[in-house]
């Protein structure tokens, strides 16, 4: 990355970070410590009471990062990555103790990802034409204030990610985070106002609202200043950023099968499953959901998943299980009542969840393995809960028919472990999702031990793929005739 520091530069960054050590408590957090819009007794920047005020906040943020150089825009999203790296054991704390959700070890590392791998101006490219009729440039430009909504499974890691993404490809960005992690993802959104600061940058360049509702999502959906949306979530919030009548960016949900052949490294598949599927107690959407065994290596595996720490349930345990992290909810409309994951469950220890059905275990169990059939419960809901089924089947003709089905047209990841160039192929082809993994934890897939940028935003149905700073600009064309040519 290209960094032009002085040395008032650095002066200046040293004592913003000495005072920001000050204002920013190491320690763990505690439930009186923080809400909203304070940390700690001080208040966060760049958190508004009224979305309206958000936006104009947000746009005052997106002129001054346009009269910005792209040195200068880099400057401050070094200083974010800076911050994000220091802070987010903070951050990992904070998310786990407002959410419940999730564990502090791996949101840490999750923050570290963001930090390091999440692509800043370099993303940014101008493509250039030239032939008899002179030189056509193809830039790319911001939209102007992107209004971002985005989850509570990775609340602070996606502010980071989609702000370092939306501020390198020079917008302003306002968002409405997830009521539920609206704590965790406005310490995120002050972090990023204070880098700015910090790097010479406006005071606020990023918003957000102390209580983000539906209305206020309306407000930003309906807003003249609002140029862009991108979504972070689940079906519903995605349909409805796809039904606003705005230009929209959806990054939905998934529930990744993995298929393990005969083929396969069995006892390094197991550990990698064990692993994909348990990091951040399987909160991340691309983690492992389901797995499809070929019946003549399921003994094997499941035995490779027990030495790497998994605890098997039987059928009849793994059913009461699910009448406890599946609850019934009624549609509003419609009346039909179907069933939806418990948000009392999602997100929880390996062992508090076996707590749930008498089991108790310690802390070193991670993840929760059961043999169901296809049509179970497990196999069918994106649980987002360390509770892992495998399903046996005959082959792989069987075993790709049921992954493509368990996927539920999502589009967004599957894995498989194989050495069979043609199965992998195969089910690639057949699944069309946007990640697919060989041979690794689900994780790999987001640049974690594996290659490639990272994002937190993967926007599988408006076909963005992994997001980043490309991914929230618009092309124009600048055309010179005649001119230009130099050879
Ligand atoms: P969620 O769908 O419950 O909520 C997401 C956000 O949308 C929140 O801010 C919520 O308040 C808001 N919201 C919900 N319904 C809304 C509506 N109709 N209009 C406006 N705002 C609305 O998501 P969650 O539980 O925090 O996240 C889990 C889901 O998100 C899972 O399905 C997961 O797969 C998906 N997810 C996808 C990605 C991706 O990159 N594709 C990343 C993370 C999470």
């Amino acid at each position: 990355m290209a960094i032009n520091w002085t040395e008032a530069d650095i002066e200046k960054v040293i004592k913003a970070v000495i005072s920001n050590i000050a204002a920013t408590p190491k320690t763990a957090v505690s439930n009186d410590e923080w809400n909203a819009s304070t940390y700690h007794g001080r208040r966060l920047i760049g958190v508004y009471e009224d979305m309206n005020d958000a936006i104009a906040a947000a746009t005052r943020g997106y002129k001054a990062v346009r009269a910005m150089s792209l040195a200068e825009r880099e400057k401050i999203i070094d200083v974010i990555r800076d911050l994000c790296r220091k802070e987010a054991p903070v951050m990992a704390a904070l998310g786990v103790a407002e959410t419940k959700m999730g564990r502090v070890d791996h949101k840490t590392a999750k923050h570290m990802l963001v930090a390091d791998k999440t692509p800043g101006t370099a993303d940014i490219v101008a493509q250039a034409k030239t032939g008899d009729y002179g030189l056509t440039l193809t830039e790319m430009a911001p939209f102007g204030v992107v209004g971002s909504i985005t989850p509570s499974t990775n609340p602070s890691e996606t502010v980071i990610c989609n702000s370092i993404g939306m501020i390198a490809a020079g917008n302003g960005v306002v968002f409405n985070p997830h009521p539920g992690a609206i704590a965790t993802s406005n310490y995120a959104i002050d972090l990023v106002n204070r880098a700015s600061k910090m790097a010479g940058g406006p005071e606020v360049l990023v918003a957000s609202v102390v209580k983000p509702t539906l209305d206020t999502a309306n407000t930003m959906y309906q807003h003249k200043d609002i140029r862009l949306l991108v979504c972070t979530g689940g079906p519903g919030v995605v349909r409805s950023v796809l039904s606003s009548g705005k230009k929209a960016i959806g990054a939905g949900a998934g529930n990744p099968p993995v298929i393990v052949d005969d083929t396969a490294d069995v006892k390094k598949a197991g550990k990698d499953i064990n692993d994909g599927c348990c990091f951040d107690n399987n909160l991340p959407c691309i983690a492992e959901k389901e797995v499809f065994a070929f019946a003549n290596i399921a003994d094997e595996l499941i035995s490779s998943m027990l030495d790497a720490g998994a605890y098997k349930i039987d059928k009849a345990t793994a059913a009461r299980l699910a009448e406890i992290v599946l609850v019934d909810v009624k549609n509003k409309k419609t009346g039909v009542v179907s069933k939806t994951v418990s948000r009392d469950c999602v997100g929880r220890d390996a062992k508090v969840l076996l707590e749930k059905v008498g089991i108790h275990v310690g802390d070193e169990v991670r993840c929760i393995i059961c043999e169901t059939e296809f049509e179970h419960p497990f196999v069918q809901h994106e649980l987002m809960m360390p509770i892992l089924p495998i399903v046996r089947v005959r082959d792989i003709d069987e075993a790709i028919d049921l992954a493509v089905k368990a996927e539920h047209g999502n589009r967004h990841t599957a894995h498989m472990h194989s050495k069979n160039i043609d199965n992998l192929t195969r089910f690639a082809r057949a699944v069309e999702t946007t990640i697919f993994v060989k041979n690794a934890p689900s994780y790999a897939g987001i640049g974690f031990g594996g290659e490639g940028h990272t994002t937190f935003t993967i926007a599988g149905p408006t076909g963005e793929g992994l997001t980043s700073a490309r991914s929230f600009t618009r092309y124009r064309r600048c055309v010179l005739s005649e001119s230009f040519r130099i050879i």
